[in-house]
């Protein structure tokens, strides 16, 4: 069977930690015979469905085999279920061979040999929707976190004990953190000078994601040679692990001038109805402990918030304008509802005219990128500021 992955700009991550375990595949740019392999997110979704039910009425792809993963079918696997095959639901390592595997068994059309045992996986028969139930947790130190000539960036971190309710990682990846040891990322440490390390929380390695664990972290970072960069792009940090002891390791071994915080409102209402488990004060104090330390912090925020009013987008103003008069940086998001999150069926509150202004004002200055409002058009930033949220999930095919 020929193994055609769809190649993306924003799946490569994934295309990467799952090469690792596949055997030969290509990276194909339209649908091709063999089996088509799918993973994105949701603001991709139309455009690949699409692209993949003209390719299964068109007879040149008639024989071939589609499957979809990553966060949208993970999150929606009924509705991705309609136009593919078969789908991922979840972490790909295992699931994923296992599937190809069980179908190079025989040819599926003609009932060959039977899928329902491999779990992790749904499908339609019959006009039914199958799911054959979770599967349990891969262990990282079995799963490479790339196989050259494709790399990836290495993922040291995968799971979140946090609920935040917009985001899709405990749902994708559980809640229990599991990181990859030491001594295995320091295999993958000779591929790069520059390092970038993959975790939800990068200052949580080597902890139960609740309580930091600095000397896991200087475990790690005094093991890796070249430039380290940690707490940055392509992760970011909780602003409850900004400590001074964390900062004194960044600055030590690190070569980031910048630490990336995860803030997403000003609003303690609003930080307890999305289950954040910190409060705004810790955002504006994690931003100046990074300052104290030399850095600049980047913190990320997320407007239209549901529930949000306009005296909640005022405090995330007045918090904005504190950071940045303090010398941070601000990425301003505005609210996605994403499937298999709590928040999936919510609806995002519009931005008050005068707030929409101040924003703008203030991206007008360089201090603040990002949109904020269905209506603003992204404002540029410096391609590693851009961190497409598949970023974080390299391995949910
Ligand atoms: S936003 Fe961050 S802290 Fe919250 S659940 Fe997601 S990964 Fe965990």
């Amino acid at each position: 069977m020929q193994i055609n992955f769809r190649w993306s700009p924003k799946n490569r991550y994934s295309i990467a930690a799952l090469g690792a375990v596949l055997g030969d595949y290509r990276l194909v740019r339209r649908p091709e015979a063999g089996v088509m392999l799918y993973s994105f997110a949701s603001p991709q979704a139309a455009d690949v469905y699409r692209e993949v039910d003209a390719a299964r009425t068109a007879r040149a792809a008639h024989d071939s085999i589609f499957i979809a993963g990553g966060p949208h079918p993970s999150g929606r696997p009924e509705e991705a279920a309609e136009h593919f095959d078969y789908v991922v639901v979840g972490e790909g390592e295992a699931t994923l061979p296992e599937l190809l595997a069980t179908l190079e068994g025989g040819a599926i059309r003609e009932g060959g040999r039977d899928v329902s045992g491999v779990r992790g996986i749904a499908f339609t028969r019959d006009g039914r929707f199958h799911y054959t139930g979770p599967r349990e947790e891969v262990d990282l130190d079995r799963c490479p976190p790339f196989r050259p000539p494709l790399l990836g960036p290495i993922e040291i971190t995968r799971g979140c004990p946090w609920g935040c309710a917009y985001c899709q990682t405990p749902s994708l990846f559980g809640h229990r953190m599991r990181h990859r040891s030491i001594e295995a990322i320091c295999r993958y440490d000779g591929f790069y000078e520059d390092k970038r390390l993959v975790s939800p929380n990068a200052f949580a390695y080597g902890s139960d994601g609740v309580r930091p664990a600095p000397e896991a972290v200087e475990g790690l970072l005094k093991s890796l040679t070249g430039n380290v960069y940690f707490g940055t792009f392509p992760s970011e940090v909780r602003p409850e692990f900004v400590t001074r002891d964390m900062m004194e390791l960044v600055t030590t071994y690190c070569a980031n001038r910048e630490v990336h915080l995860g803030g997403q409102s000003g609003s303690d209402r609003v930080l307890r109805s999305i289950r954040r488990g910190h409060t705004a004060a810790q955002v504006v104090e994690a931003a100046a402990c990074v300052r104290d330390a030399g850095l600049t912090p980047v913190v990320d925020f997320i407007f239209g918030l549901p529930g949000e009013r306009e005296e909640d987008q005022a405090a995330t103003l007045g918090c904005i304008e504190a950071i940045i008069r303090e010398g941070g940086k601000i990425r301003a998001h505005y609210f996605m509802p994403l499937p298999g999150t709590p928040l999936a069926a919510a609806q995002p509150e519009k931005v008050a005219p005068e707030i929409d202004r101040l924003l703008g004002k203030l991206a007008l200055g360089g201090r603040l990128t990002g949109s904020w409002s269905p209506q603003r058009t992204r404002i540029k930033t410096p391609r590693r500021h851009l961190e497409p949220k598949d970023a974080k999930t390299p391995s949910s095919f």
